[in-house]
C-alpha cells in the first residue's frame, strides 16, 4: 500500500547547540539525499550562544535548511510546536539537535509512513549511560501518567517521531498554550505505529533539560490530560466526612451512655489540624486548575518569533480525522 509520498520536513529544536547543528545538518542531508524533496527546519529556542549565526550560515549554504529563531527561551515543547506550525512537508519528522535521535533511523520512519501509518513514534530502549535521575524520573513519570490519565504513553516515548500532514494540521487546531505534545499525539489517534531505537550519546555540549524543566513537563503532562487529581480531593473529602461521622457517633454515645470524663482537647486539636490539612490539599488542587484556566483564557500567543528566514504562508487543507481509520494504541 504505497499511498503516501511527497515532501518530508525535518524539524529540530535547538537550544544552545552551535556545535551540534553543522554535524546534524551534514548527517541528515546524507540520509535524505535519496528522497530529494525535503527541508530541515531548525527552531532556535532563544539560544544565547552562536546558534543563530550558525543557522543563518547553514541556511545560506544549503537551500533545504530553514530556521526560526525565538526571541527568548520558550522551551522545547514550544519549539516543536513552532516547527509543526511552519513545516511545509507532507510528513514531518522531529529530532533532537544533539544527535541522540539517530538520523540513520529516518528511512525506517519514512518507510512506515509510506506503508500508510499516520503517526510513527519511537520508544527508546533503556540507556545505561543516561543519568540515573533521568531514567528514574522518566520511568515514574510515564507510570503516573498512565494511572491518572487515559493516555497510554509507553515508558521512554520520545519526541522523535513522524507525523503525517493531517495529524500536524490537527495539532495546529489545539489552541491551548500548555500543549503536552506527546499526550496530544497519542490522544488524536489515527493509525499509529511504534519503532524501538537505541539512543546515541549526546554529540557535543550538555543536556539542556534540567531537572526543573523535566518536573515542569511532568506537571504539564498530568494536569493537561487529566482531571483525576480533582476527584482525589473529592475522595479525600468523603473519607474525612466518614471519619468525622464515626467520631461524632462515638462522642454522642460517650456523652449520653457512659460516665467517661470529657477528654476532648487532644482529639479536637487533632481533628481540626487534620481537616485543615485536607482543606489545604483541596484548595491547592483547585488552585492548579484555576491557574491553568487563567492562563488559557488569556489566549496569549504560545511563542513569539524574533527572527526567521522569510516564512511564506502555506495553505493546508483540513481533512476530517473522523473519516480516518483509528487504531488505538494497545
Ligand atoms: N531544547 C530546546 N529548548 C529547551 C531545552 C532543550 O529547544 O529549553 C532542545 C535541545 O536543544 C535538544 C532537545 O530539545 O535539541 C532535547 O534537549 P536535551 O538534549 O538537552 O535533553 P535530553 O536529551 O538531555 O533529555
Ligand atoms: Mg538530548
Amino acid at each position: 500500500m504505497t499511498r503516501k509520498k511527497g515532501m518530508i520536513s525535518l524539524i529540530v529544536p535547538a537550544y544552545n547547540e552551535e556545535e551540534n547543528l553543522p554535524v546534524l545538518v551534514h548527517r541528515v542531508r546524507a540520509v535524505m539525499k535519496p528522497y530529494g524533496n525535503f527541508e530541515i527546519l531548525i527552531v532556535d529556542d532563544g539560544s544565547s550562544d552562536q546558534t543563530r549565526y550558525v543557522l543563518r550560515q547553514l541556511s545560506q549554504e544549503y537551500e533545504e535548511v530553514r530556521f526560526i529563531s525565538f526571541s527568548r527561551n520558550f522551551g522545547h515543547q514550544m519549539a516543536l510546536r513552532a516547527g509543526y506550525d511552519h513545516a511545509r512537508g507532507d510528513a514531518v519528522i522531529c529530532l533532537d539537535a544533539d544527535l541522540q535521535h539517530p538520523p540513520e533511523l529516518i528511512p525506517t520512519l519514512i518507510d512506515k509512513w509510506r506503508e500508510g501509518y499516520d503517526v510513527v513514534y519511537t520508544v527508546r530502549q533503556e540507556d545505561p549511560r543516561l543519568a540515573w535521575h533521568k531514567r528514574l524520573t522518566s520511568k515514574y513519570f510515564y507510570r503516573l501518567l498512565r494511572r491518572v490519565s487515559n493516555l497510554h504513553l509507553e515508558d521512554g516515548a520520545a519526541d522523535f517521531r513522524l507525523l503525517d500532514r493531517k495529524v500536524v494540521d490537527t495539532l495546529k487546531q489545539f489552541k491551548e498554550n500548555d500543549l503536552f505534545l506527546r499526550g496530544a499525539i497519542s490522544w488524536v489517534g489515527f493509525r499509529q505505529c511504534r519503532i524501538l531505537y537505541e539512543p546515541a550519546a549526546r554529540y557535543a555540549g550538555h543536556s539542556k533539560y534540567s531537572l526543573s524543566k523535566m518536573l515542569k513537563l511532568a506537571a504539564m503532562g498530568i494536569t493537561s490530560f487529566s482531571t483525576r487529581p480533582l476527584y482525589l480531593s473529592v475522595l479525600l473529602g468523603f473519607i474525612m466526612s466518614l471519619f468525622a461521622t464515626l467520631f461524632g457517633l462515638e462522642v454522642v454515645y460517650e456523652k449520653y451512655f457512659t460516665d467517661a470524663t470529657v477528654s476532648g482537647w487532644t482529639s479536637l486539636v487533632l481533628l481540626s489540624v487534620l481537616i485543615g490539612g485536607v482543606q489545604f490539599i483541596m484548595i491547592g488542587i483547585i488552585g492548579v486548575y484555576l491557574g491553568k484556566t487563567f492562563v488559557e483564557v488569556k489566549q496569549r500567543p504560545a511563542y513569539i518569533i524574533g527572527d526567521t528566514d522569510e516564512i511564506e504562508e502555506t495553505v493546508t487543507t483540513w481533512e476530517n480525522p473522523a473519516n480516518e481509520f483509528y487504531s488505538p494504541l494497545t
